[in-house]
């Protein structure tokens, strides 16, 4: 025994930092702190360093007279969360770059992957235009976007354009390149899937199994039920529905701020409800939302009232992989 307490919070916070969170609750006997070290995905010198790194840290600590760490490579499933739509257009694009943004604004550890090989948007959406992942062997190395979520995109491979006239086999290798890439310190994949319910789409989630999938719809799309597409796809693979959001619901004029509905309020509930699922959100029609994507600036990362929409959505996945934990 020794005299001193150790305080185990304040340790645990210390590991974590120097550990990008990759430390287990710390156990401290009789002055020997024994800790596993997550290092999935690390290289030896990586692991080396974040082992030394965690003895530099504990050398000052006086009710510790040895450090005892363990280190576990055991491959971590990244779960994905997908988000598909009956059609194109309706913001599937919008809702996945914000919706990483937001989770990681909500400290979880979040990457993004623009599965919309035909239309990469990404990369402009979330400010990383031009910008070319490295890779390391055959894996490739995500990019760093300015809000700090790493993402890869079809459109950070290719010129725009180029990917449009890949057929099926090639666009499904692309695809999984990018789902398989080095996701070092990424629990969640939020994956933008191109746009509609095709063969793509099916042999990518008979491969890659998300956890979840989220349906984004317009409130006229709603009406004429093209959500409902979308639905069956995720049927088809057995992949659990997360919930729908309803996207450019109410106008919000740009001038004075009131929110109209020119197409009726509440739609979007009932539609969820019949077609079985959870109701997550709505996003407004705002012209600043179409701005701050246009210029790389996803609301997700700004003000409070930009951002809150997303958030909400944010909070609502987070309850649903909570539960299903
Ligand atoms: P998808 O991925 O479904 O094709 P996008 O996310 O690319 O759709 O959105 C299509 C267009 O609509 C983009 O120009 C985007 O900025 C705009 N947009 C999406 N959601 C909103 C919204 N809530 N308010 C205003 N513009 C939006």
């Amino acid at each position: 025994m020794t005299d001193a307490t150790p305080d185990l919070a304040q340790i645990a916070e210390r590991l974590a930092a120097v550990t990008k969170a990759r430390a287990s609750a710390p156990r401290i006997k009789e002055g020997v702190l024994t800790l596993v070290l997550d290092v999935g995905g690390l290289s030896e010198d990586q692991r080396a360093v974040m082992e030394a790194a965690v003895r530099a840290e504990m050398r000052d600590v006086p009710a510790i007279t040895q450090v005892r760490v363990a280190m576990t490579a055991e491959k971590k499933t990244l779960q994905i969360i997908a988000v598909g739509s009956g059609k194109g257009g309706v913001g599937k694009s919008t809702l996945s770059a914000n919706l990483a943004i937001a989770l990681h604004r909500l400290g979880h550890r979040v990457g993004l992957v623009d599965a919309d090989i035909y239309g990469p948007s990404q990369p402009r959406l979330m400010g990383s235009e031009g910008e070319k992942p490295t890779a390391e062997g055959k894996q490739m190395i995500p990019i760093v976007s300015p809000s700090g979520v790493p993402m890869l995109s079809m459109g950070h491979l290719v010129d725009p354009g180029q990917a449009i006239a890949w057929r099926g086999p090639m666009a499904g290798n692309a695809l999984g390149q990018l789902l398989d890439a080095r996701w070092v310190d990424v629990d969640t994949l939020i994956v933008d899937l191109p746009p509609g319910t095709g063969d793509v789409q099916l042999s990518m989630m008979s491969k890659h199994k998300p956890a979840g999938a989220i349906i984004i719809s317009t409130p006229q799309d709603l009406a004429l039920m093209d959500a409902t597409r979308a639905v069956s796809l995720f049927e088809q693979v057995d992949v659990p529905l997360i919930g729908l959001v309803e996207n450019m619901a109410g106008y919000v004029c740009p001038h004075c701020g009131e929110v109209s509905d020119p197409f009726g309020q509440g739609g979007a509930e009932a539609a969820a409800a019949h077609m079985g699922m959870p109701f997550l959100g709505r996003i407004p029609l705002a012209i600043g939302i179409r701005t701050a994507s246009d210029a790389g600036l996803p609301p997700a990362g700004g003000g409070a009232s930009e951002a809150a929409p997303f958030l909400a959505i944010a909070g609502k996945l987070l309850e649903w992989l909570d539960a299903r934990k």
